[in-house]
């Protein structure tokens, strides 16, 4: 009698969950990505949800989370939380060390702000960079700004690192938005045929309806894929240039020629 009730509602489940819920009648892959973590309280249930679901994903973590390396006692359990990552087979890309727009600061201090997490993080990181707010990966139509746009994103690259955007954004961090999340979410993943979708692991809000999203998204038929699938690089080490010792000269050289001058003015 319980076979046949759940023969039956396999039956009835079955066609919902197989169909192909965009317009063009296809459906797409995708990628989750969760930036500005990781978050002491919040990754560890992203983590769970993410294990459960059998979803691979990538975590844009920020440098100054590890301040201190593993030096830092307070640390251990960020550091033990990449090892989970990495061990329940996510990706690891930096979001770069501050989170700062790095389009309007000078070339020095974007080399150094861009560097500075490699050392941090070199047992952990794929090859591929998130910029805080895509800072510095869009075109623009003035020149001035495209310049400025060019500098960072040469940066990123002399680094040794892939800049990764988002073909989705959730808009998970503004309330106003997250009323129709899900069904905008779906709608972009027909859109753009797929890709790699932006969410932040430090809002309580995501997590709390990561699951139900995760479900929705395999409901249409969509296949969740990892970063590989968007990125071939993020399959790779991270390469030596991003840690190099004395990539950070050039940027202590100008930093005391800076300080020289505010003494000379002093005096
Ligand atoms: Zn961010």
């Amino acid at each position: 009698m319980k076979k046949i009730f759940y023969i039956t509602l396999s039956v009835l489940i079955l066609p919902t969950a197989t169909h192909a819920a965009c317009p063009d009648g296809k459906t797409y892959p995708v990628h989750f990505t969760f930036d500005d973590g990781p978050h002491l309280i919040l990754t560890p249930r992203v983590l769970e949800i993410l294990k459960e679901e059998k979803v691979p994903s990538t975590f844009f973590v920020l440098g100054k989370h590890f301040a201190g390396g593993k030096g830092n006692a307070a640390n251990k359990p960020k550091y033990a939380l990449l090892d989970r990552m990495k061990k329940e087979g996510h990706r690891i890309g930096s979001h770069t060390y501050e989170h700062i727009n790095h389009p309007q600061f000078s070339a020095a201090k974007v080399k150094e702000n861009i560097m500075k997490p490699n050392p941090l993080l070199k047992d952990y990181l794929s090859p591929v960079l998130r910029l805080p707010y895509g800072g510095g990966s869009f075109r623009s139509s003035n020149p001035t700004t495209q310049a400025k746009n060019n500098m960072v994103m040469k940066t990123v690259k002399d680094a040794g690192f892939t800049h990764v955007g988002w073909d989705i954004d959730t808009n998970d961090w503004d309330a106003k938005k997250r009323p129709t999340l899900l069904p905008t979410m779906l709608k972009d993943i027909c859109r753009q045929k797929g890709g790699v979708v932006l969410f932040h692991d430090i809002q309580k809000f995501t997590v709390d309806n990561l699951r139900d999203w995760i479900r929705a998204v395999k409901r249409e038929g969509h296949t969740f894929e990892p970063m590989e699938h968007f990125i071939p690089r993020a399959a790779e080490p991270l390469p030596p240039e991003a840690c190099e010792e004395d990539s950070m000269k050039p940027v202590k050289a100008l930093r005391k020629e800076v300080d020289d001058v505010l003494e000379m003015i002093k005096e």
